[in-house]
């Protein structure tokens, strides 16, 4: 999606050799326009799928779902959450992720009401770095006994091994900007 590269270009920043920054427009301040351009993509490639939900985790994720979600009719959207709280169901579905940005193991959780056996899920995340939250979430869709139609990422990082290990599940990703490399302050893309 050529819109997105040239935005990750023209605003994103790297952290180390590891981390990409996109703040100005998806991870802080949310720029819509693209957002819809997001949304329109990723309706585009899963055209042919019959999908009734969307399911995400907190934070990044719930505006672009929200977006997507739109461009499929306004299906609902689910985000797992990662802290415990009171007004949260007890009845979860609950997976660990582990965050290679925090360095540290947390757990997601979804109430049991909001996945049903019939759901064909879409997942959708801003960043696929090792994979660990989706599969997370594809942990989650499978307690609920729920179908995965697919992976919808923003930025996939190929130089981290997320998407073989999610397609080793037999889960089809589809990233809409692939980072090959983001070595000495360049970010260079995949094709
Ligand atoms: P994974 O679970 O695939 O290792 O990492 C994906 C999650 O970590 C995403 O949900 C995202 O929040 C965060 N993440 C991973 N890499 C990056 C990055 O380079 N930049 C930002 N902003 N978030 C990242």
């Amino acid at each position: 999606m050529e819109t997105l590269k040239m935005k990750i270009l023209a605003e994103g920043t790297v952290i180390g050799s590891e981390i990409l920054k996109v703040d100005s427009f998806l991870n802080h301040q949310i720029d819509i326009n693209l957002f819809n351009e997001i949304g329109q993509e990723f309706k585009e490639r899963f055209v042919s799928n019959e999908i009734t939900k969307i399911l995400t985790v907190e934070a990044s994720g719930i505006g672009i779902a929200c977006i997507v979600a739109q461009y499929f009719g306004n299906i609902p959207v689910v985000f797992a959450k990662k802290h415990e709280a009171t007004n949260l169901d007890s009845d979860t579905y609950e997976a660990d992720v582990f965050s290679f940005t925090k360095n540290k193991t947390y757990k997601i959780r979804t109430s049991k009401k909001y996945i049903n056996p019939e759901d064909k899920i879409l997942i959708i995340d801003d960043f696929l770095a090792n994979g660990n939250a989706v599969l997370g979430l594809v942990e989650i869709v499978e307690q609920a006994r729920a179908s995965v139609v697919g992976v919808g990422i923003v930025i996939e990082k190929a130089f981290q091994n997320g998407r073989s290990r999610i397609e080793a599940t037999g889960v089809r990703v589809e990233s809409l900007a692939i980072v090959k490399s983001i070595k000495d302050n360049t970010i260079v893309f995949k094709e």
